[in-house]
């Protein structure tokens, strides 16, 4: 299955990396780690995702993941991975509206799965507001192909993930956070670069309107035959192959980016801008689907949607009253008096550290 996958996937030039052949090193898996998942270090603070949630979201091993999914099953769709949005100012084959409706095709894409997400995130809850266990089971990892995949935290997480793909895209394959060669002339082989921060105000996969483009914002031409100068299609345009900076090694923990390996990735520190944009914008679509959620369903019930994603044992960890709120173990620990100061700080930091996010916002 995975041969003919690798075979079909157009691999090193889609995205991101989400295998760890033919060049890529898992570079979409690994961003998603830095950016979302629980650490030593964290703990489960921060509404970060515990091992086995992060596992259906990043991917793990020889599984894509949801923030892999689109290189499996729509790796050819310009919109997807925010590609086809080229431009440079001058004499130049297209428009400047041209390549900014292609950019906004993207956006679009991705608040499609962006609300998907959170519409699937409905079906976590029974009428009673209560967790489904069925729905947030995960003893098998979560299926890739959605008509299969009936669980609701597995369905709400790969249209979460898809959206990931295409924002972590943008910081790839554009040049929103990157610059220039200084040693060679501009041109479609070396379009100028924006050297912008994240999270970027393009991507506000919330909105309803149209986000602004800046003038010289341009992302990759790209075909199968990925080239510098382009061909077919991408003949006289700035390119995929130009422009990505795909490929390298990430630390998962830290996000540290190193070992660039395409041309444009290698330019001063774009490889390193793009993965640090990429978690950047990463965490703040997470944080915005969040309060998306909270918008849609109210504070009570997002709260318990958000530990239900995010934790692996939900219905241990979010359930109201399985665990006290801040508000009642303050409470409990004032009524313990002494005793409990005598219990000392380390431990209050313990329990505090295993909180549940389904319950902080009480
Ligand atoms: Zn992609």
């Amino acid at each position: 299955m995975l041969s003919s996958v690798v075979a079909w996937v157009p691999a090193p030039a889609a995205a991101f990396g989400t295998i760890d052949t033919g060049g890529q090193n898992r570079e979409h898996e690994r961003i998603t780690r830095a950016a979302v998942a629980c650490t030593a270090r964290t703990g489960s603070l921060r509404d970060c995702f515990e091992s086995r949630s992060a596992d259906q979201l990043a991917g793990q091993g020889k599984r894509f993941g949801a923030v892999g999914s689109p290189d499996l099953t729509e790796p050819l769709n310009p919109a997807a991975h925010c590609d086809d949005g080229d431009f440079l100012a001058g004499d130049y084959v297209r428009t400047r509206s041209e390549a900014t409706a292609s950019v906004l095709q993207c956006v679009d894409h991705l608040r499609g799965r962006f609300r998907e997400a959170a519409d699937k995130a409905a079906k976590l809850l029974d009428t009673n507001g209560e967790l489904i266990s069925a729905e947030v089971n995960l003893d098998t990892d979560c299926g890739s192909d959605s008509a299969q995949e009936q669980r609701a935290k597995c369905g709400s997480l790969e249209s979460f993930g898809r959206a990931l793909h295409g924002v972590q895209d943008f910081y790839s394959h554009s040049n929103w956070a990157d610059e220039a060669d200084p040693g060679r002339p501009p041109g479609a082989d070396n379009p100028p670069g924006l050297n912008l921060p994240a999270p970027s105000p393009v991507l506000d996969l919330r909105g309803r309107g149209e986000p602004a483009v800046p003038a010289d914002l341009a992302t990759g031409c790209f075909v199968l035959h990925d080239s510098v100068p382009g061909v077919e299609e991408c003949a006289l345009r700035i390119t995929h192959a130009a422009l990505n900076k795909d490929l390298g090694l990430i630390d998962p923990k830290t996000g540290e980016a190193t070992n660039p390996t395409t041309s444009r990735g290698k330019v001063g520190s774009n490889f390193a801008r793009a993965v640090a944009g990429a978690i950047e914008e990463t965490r703040r679509q997470w944080r915005d689907f969040r309060a998306e959620l909270e918008a849609r369903y109210g504070a009570e019930k997002a709260s318990l949607m958000v530990c239900a994603l995010s934790r692996d044992r939900p219905l241990d960890d979010c359930r109201a009253g399985s665990f006290p709120t801040a508000v009642a173990a303050g409470v409990l620990i004032g009524l313990l008096g002494v005793g409990a100061v005598l219990l000392g700080a380390h431990r209050l930091i313990g329990r505090r550290r295993r909180m549940p996010s389904g319950l902080r916002t009480r």
